[in-house]
């Protein structure tokens, strides 16, 4: 299998970084040592892990004793929420945020049947939130407050150490999910006001099924996977040492690209975006502009479907996304986009174009002359055209029944 696609698609998931692949390869094939057994046999990969939790530790500005590796995104997201909420069994009430991942969207929803109150904080057209909401909904009652660093649909970034200062002043947890900001914003946990975070190895250049926590040392912190001891008790379960190997490599290479390929990325990012935003009318970003991932745009094309653009963009070997991947294949609006109140003509024809440090000129150049033909073509297909006023009828009307 080859493939030579424009892949433009890095916040669902990254390539693999080849020195990345030879950190771990020796973690398949010589060093199948159990890193908590006796022997030096072993002995020398749990050195080999403690190594790599210094270098996510380096990576987030955090100690190595705080780093837990998980199996990603979404198993941290859930444990850290479980781990907040057992650790404070007195405190019954959560606040999140409506943009959230479904990782913690989807927990967030079930523990409302199991008793727990959930805020879901509003964002505005920006996609971004209002911090005295945010206050007001704080309470004695008040065991966690997770919101994410940057969305992962509009690269919104939200202003994570001033949410941080109202949170800890009311007394709560504060996690953080932090998948699709690491790597792209630097970080120090020292400084910071997070209690949890989360990361996820795929998002920067490490493999599937391998991420990580920072638990800020003193936060009391119960296991979700209970099992031996590994980890401090933090998470059970022989560690996956090869993908944690690969991750403290990943990391290593963050650190060492972050100013200057986000500065690239960015470059790249805005080029793109007033290109298409110069060349197709009735076009506009979603999001806020202003504070914002470097790699990360998405567009709403108005009157057209977004997953036609996907197609179209597909058969030219262009990979892009049209919200979350988990909601893709089903042509529901993403909930990011509905939650900033987009109208119903810009929601369903949103496209997200996320690079990474692998992105390349020509490539940008690609969509930028391909894009305009595209919404042209299905423009002229669009029942809108003739009739506007019905078109729009007939979608609220789908809508209001689902
Ligand atoms: C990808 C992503 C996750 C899930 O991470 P996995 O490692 O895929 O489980 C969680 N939150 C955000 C913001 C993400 O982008």
């Amino acid at each position: 299998m080859h493939n030579n696609c424009i892949y433009l698609d890095n916040n669902a998931t990254t390539k693999v970084d080849p020195q990345v692949v030879e950190a771990m390869l020796p973690y398949l094939t010589e060093y199948y040592g159990n890193p908590s057994s006796m022997h030096t046999f072993g002995g020398q990969v749990g050195k080999a892990v403690l190594e790599a939790r210094k270098q996510v530790g380096a990576l987030l500005g955090a100690n190595e004793s705080e780093i837990v590796f998980t199996s990603g995104g979404t198993e941290g997201d859930n444990a850290a929420i479980r781990a907040a909420l057992l650790a404070q069994p007195d405190k019954r009430h959560i606040v999140t945020t409506q943009v959230e991942h479904p990782a913690v969207l989807t927990l967030c929803k079930q523990l409302e049947k199991q008793g727990y109150t959930v805020t879901y904080l509003s964002v505005n057209r920006q996609g971004q939130l209002d911090l005295d909401e945010l206050e007001a909904s704080l309470t004695g009652n008040t065991a966690l407050v997770s919101i994410m660093y940057a969305n992962n649909e509009t690269g919104t970034v939200f202003p994570i150490e001033e949410i941080g200062l109202r949170v800890k002043d009311k007394g709560a947890l504060f996690h953080v999910d932090a998948v699709q900001a690491v790597g792209k914003i630097p970080m120090n946990m020292q400084t910071s006001k997070i209690d949890i975070l989360t990361m996820s190895g795929h998002k920067i250049h490490a493999p599937k099924g391998i991420g990580a926590l920072y638990v800020r040392r003193g936060v009391r912190f119960r296991p979700m996977i209970i099992g031996g001891g590994q980890q401090r008790g933090r998470r059970g379960g022989t560690e996956n040492v090869p993908g944690v190997i690969a991750l403290g490599k990943a990391a290593e290479l963050e650190l060492l690209h972050l100013e200057e390929a986000t500065a690239r990325e960015k470059r790249m990012r805005d080029r793109l975006e007033q290109a298409l935003l110069a060349t197709i009318p009735d076009c506009e970003v979603n999001g806020d502009i202003t504070q914002r991932l470097p790699n990360t745009t998405n567009i709403g094309f108005k009157y057209i479907e977004g997953e036609a653009i996907l197609l179209m963009l597909n058969q030219k070997g262009i990979c892009a996304s049209s919200g979350s991947a988990c909601s893709s294949g089903s042509l529901e609006p993403s909930h990011v986009l509905r939650a900033m109140g987009l109208p119903y003509t810009t929601l369903h024809g949103s496209i997200r174009f996320s690079l990474c440090r692998y992105t390349r000129e020509a490539e940008i150049d690609a969509v930028i002359e391909v894009m305009p033909g595209i919404v042209e073509r299905l423009r002229a297909l669009s029942p809108f055209k003739s009739d506007e006023a019905g078109w729009l009828q007939e979608q609220e009307q789908v809508l209001a029944h689902r």
